[in-house]
């Protein structure tokens, strides 16, 4: 060997020693070639890391390489000599492969074209990330470059070209959500010579900026499953009716100090804050604000209840009965609906419960779905096809949860085609958390939960008030029935809808209710609500009119309430009737409002007397002897039980007064009789023709009978609209007779199909009836008028809809306001009666003219042009004429033109 060679082999031998020796190959000689000239076998080796790699030139001569560049042979390849460089031992790096081109050849003089690639080096960077929330995920960096996004907790690694001894530095570049820090341990270091693993990421808690979903998934990466468990159910025991909640609601979830969740407090206040929970204010019916056709009204309406559930430390309202009521008006919830049409009904539970949220209380809707009777209430098996389900009950429920952002729905009892509500994949997963987007949480009315793998399964998230199914979660989880994400899911949506509304953020004070405020909201809810169904012309009763007879219905002392989500009004009830032997489930109470003395209040030099109307003929006594006579009719409604027909029928008393038979007989004695009624949905008259106005007050709360006179001396000009058809008879009715329950236990059928999506007036329209009074109907004590309407429709692009545009004019002598209705007939392939798409509630001072414009776009939750295709499951618009009308009921009605759909 060439002494030169020799030398320079030793050293890089040597060097090679130093730095990695066990890597070293020794021993190498290769063939001297001593001569004149020095040939070299040159070339480039790339991408080598690692602690080396051994060359050999025709199976000696080994010449170790540490790092990528040029190497040289020093080795004498006479020219014509054939050679050959092979990678004798590879880089220290695991997994790492070296390629040689043109290693072999016929030397020609020097060799330069041998190189060498080595595969890059995957030397990593890993560790694990903890508490990552976020759409964003994590963006790490290393060394100012190779960004690597983290989605989702666990291990991450750096691919990155790393070399043993070479520095390396993680840091957070860009965190999970904004205003979110993130620490890093060990972020920076030397490599040794395996991989990094112990660099940690973790995130502290995203701030209040953050959305729900991101602060709820914080959350619950740091639960256990124990932890998870305990917020999908309540915390009451298997005999919660024996027991009071904390905060006296209805329900309770304890919430986990350690992780700063509070507990949830669930009360009903679907009419006011329920007894259980103290003193409120009792409002009018719900119904009584669909009446009033007017959000705004709305608003005030889930103000007081937010408000007062507020102060009582609530922050989970189990109010929003949405259930239609055309189905079924002898149902003994009608008072708490919003009626029988679905886009009023939505509108105006959407308002309230807007309201409601704006005090951080989660607000709900119910009962989903199709709880439209209380008749075997827990058995019954409602059958209804889809399209027809789509655009009644559902489609109040979908106006509900897109308008408001509601964030719990309830499931009700009954089945739906077979399926408990409770655990019906149709209802709670296809319809409400996909259709609908519908981000909250579904609970189960109390009890109506009926299995634990299938109800977590099909969409229920939250047992009430108990633990009866949800209790058995756990080996549910670990048997696999149900996986750990549905109960992270599960989670997610309560927390979320905490952090969403409030409830985090906000903790409530406990503090007294605002009641003298929110008493004035009642009585103008009231005034706001109440319909004058007929007037011959005896009122606005003067206060002139000498005496009047006040008759029947405790109007001397208060005015009824229903008994579902009962208030125990501000004040105390004026009186407690019934219970237990009324079928329903409450006390009979009756609100400390007096119409009676608000009469005389409101007319001193007026004889006003009272008669309680037991006894027909010493009320028809009382009548006769007085200029004009008051009967008060009353129908208590409960939940748990149907009103037995239309007719006021006393439930109360065991001796039962015939308030009909007391109406006709008092109208007989006396022609100015003025009937007011309190009850909560459609009634029928066998007397309307023979008294001469007949105020509808529905439950009036505990200012009605301030309302009630201020309506009847003219102080406030009715304006309320009925927001549901009263029948001339039950024989319109789809169902004549209230489907009942063989059983307590086996289900039964209630055929929505008869009906289909023709609730309500629709009914009526579809099968040529003619009702009592018509949806939509209510005279004022002034008239209005409805002139030069005009349509501009847009009917094709993205802006498909229409506008209505005409006069309105207060032709007569006093202010009062008008609800101007626009309703739409869809071409005749659809099969579909006309709809309310639209309204307006417009006060007018006497002789005031306004022009009014009614927008109904297309892509509105209501989808006022659209029908389901069952088969495509879409929401679709039918080619074909559309119809526009205009006017101020259902049955009062010009057409205003018609539009084309190609
Ligand atoms: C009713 C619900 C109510 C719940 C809690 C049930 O009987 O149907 O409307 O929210 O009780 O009081």
């Amino acid at each position: 060997m060439h002494r030169l060679l020799e030398i320079s082999t030793k050293a890089l031998r040597g060097l090679l020693y130093l730095i990695t020796p066990a890597l070293f190959v020794s021993g190498c000689g290769g063939a001297g070639n001593s001569g004149p000239t020095t040939y070299t076998v040159g070339g480039t080796i790339a991408g080598l890391a690692g602690s080396g790699l051994v060359l050999q030139d025709n199976g000696g001569d080994n010449l170790a390489v540490n790092r990528g560049g040029s190497f040289t042979f020093a080795q004498a390849i006479p020219s014509g000599a054939t050679y050959s460089v092979t990678v004798f031992t590879q880089p220290a790096n695991p997994g790492q492969s070296c390629i040689i081109a043109s290693g072999s050849g016929t030397a020609r003089g020097n060799v330069a074209n041998v190189s060498v690639t080595c595969t890059t080096n995957s030397y990593s960077i890993g560790g694990t990330v903890t508490s990552l929330v976020g759409s964003g995920g994590l963006v790490l960096q290393n060394n100012g470059a190779d960004n690597l996004t983290v989605a989702s907790n666990g291990t991450f690694t750096f691919a990155t070209d790393v070399n043993s001894g070479s520095t390396y530095n993680v840091a957070v570049s860009a965190p999970p959500s904004s205003g979110q820090t993130c620490t890093v341990s060990n972020s920076s270091g030397t490599v040794a010579s395996t991989n990094v693993t112990n660099v940690n990421v973790g995130c502290g808690a995203p701030p209040p900026t953050a959305s729900p979903d991101t602060r709820a998934d914080y959350l619950l990466l740091q639960m256990t499953l124990d932890e998870k468990l305990q917020l999908v159910h309540g915390g009451a025991s298997s005999t919660w009716w024996n027991q009071t909640q904390p905060r006296g609601g209805a329900g309770w979830v304890p919430g986990i100090p350690r992780l700063g969740i509070p507990d949830l407090y669930l009360a009903d206040g679907n009419v006011g804050v329920e007894d259980a929970v103290g003193p409120a204010i009792a409002l009018p019916s719900a119904i009584a604000s669909a009446a009033s056709w007017d959000l705004s009204e709305a608003t005030k309406y889930g103000d007081v209840i937010g408000k007062e559930l507020r102060a009582y430390g609530i922050n989970v309202n189990l109010g929003g009965n949405v259930n239609l009521t055309g189905r079924e008006p002898r149902d003994g919830r009608t008072f708490q609906t919003k009626g029988e049409d679905p886009t009023l009904a939505g509108k105006i539970t959407a308002a309230q419960l807007r309201a409601i949220q704006s005090h951080y209380v989660i607000a709900g809707m119910k009962h989903f779905s199709f709880n439209d009777q209380e008749t075997g209430r827990y058995t019954a098996n409602v059958l209804i096809d889809d399209r027809s389900a789509r655009e009644s009950d559902l489609l109040a429920f979908e106006i509900g949860v897109k308008d408001s952002q509601v964030q719990s729905v309830m499931c009700s009892y009954n089945l739906v085609n077979g399926v408990w509500a409770c655990e019906n994949p149709y209802l709670l997963n296809t319809v409400l958390k996909e259709g609908w987007s519908f981000p909250g949480f579904v609970l189960s009315d109390w009890d109506a939960t009926h299995s634990t793998a299938d109800a977590a399964m099909n969409g229920l998230d939250q047992e009430q008030p108990d633990s009866n199914y949800f209790g058995n979660l756990k080996q549910a989880v670990t048997g696999g029935a149900v996986p750990p994400s549905r109960i992270d899911d599960m989670v997610h949506r309560i927390l979320r809808a905490m952090f969403a509304v409030g409830v985090f953020d906000n903790p409530a004070t406990i503090t007294p209710i605002a009641a003298a405020a929110d008493a004035a909201i009642a009585q103008e809810l009231e005034e706001q609500g109440a319909v004058l169904l007929k007037n011959n012309g005896l009122l606005p009763l003067s206060t002139n009119v000498g005496s009047i007879a006040v008759i029947g219905s405790h109007a001397d002392i208060g005015v009824l309430s229903g008994g579902a989500d009962q208030v125990n009004p501000v004040g105390g009830a004026a009186l407690l009737e019934g219970y237990p032997a009324v079928p329903g489930w409450a006390q009979v109470v009756w609100d400390p409002s007096s119409p009676f003395h608000s009469i005389q209040a409101l007319a001193p030099g007026v004889s006003v007397q009272f008669n309680d109307g037991t006894d027909t003929s010493s009320a028809a006594g009382l009548g006769t002897s007085c200029r004009v006579a008051i009967v008060f009719v009353s129908q208590w409604e409960s939940e748990g039980m149907d009103v037995p027909s239309l007719n006021f029928t006393d439930v109360i008393h065991a001796t039962p007064i015939d308030q009909d038979a007391l109406v006709s007989a008092v109208a007989a004695a006396n022609p100015r009789t003025i009937v007011v009624m309190e009850n909560g949905g459609a009634k029928v008259m066998p007397w309307l023709a023979n008294v001469s106005a007949v105020l509808e007050a529905w439950y009036p709360g505990q200012r009605g009978g301030e309302a009630i006179a201020n309506l009847l001396f003219g102080n406030v000009n009715p304006s309320g609209k009925l927001p549901i058809t009263f029948p001339a008879s039950v024989s319109q009715l789809p169902r004549p007779a209230i489907a009942t329950p063989p059983d307590m236990t086996t289900p039964f059928p209630v055929d929505y199909t008869v009906d289909g999506f023709n609730v309500g007036y629709k009914w009526y329209d579809s099968q040529g009836l003619t009702p009592l009074f018509p949806f939509g109907y209510g005279l004022s004590y002034t008239t209005f008028s409805i002139n030069n309407p005009q349509l501009t429709a847009t009917t094709s692009g993205s802006n498909l809809g229409f506008q209505v545009t005409f006069d309105l004019k207060n032709t007569g002598t006093r202010s009062g306001a008008e609800v101007a209705q626009v309703y739409l007939g869809l071409p005749g392939s659809t099969g579909e009666p006309k709809r309310l798409v639209g309204w307006q509630k417009v006060p007018l001072t006497a002789g005031q003219q306004q022009s009014v414009t009614i927008e109904v776009t297309a892509r509105d939750s209501s989808h006022p042009l659209e029908h389901w295709d069952t088969g495509a499951g879409v929401w679709t618009i039918a080619p074909g004429t559309y119809t526009v009308y205009v006017g101020n009921s259902s049955r009062n009605l010009a057409t205003v033109g018609t539009f084309q759909i190609p």
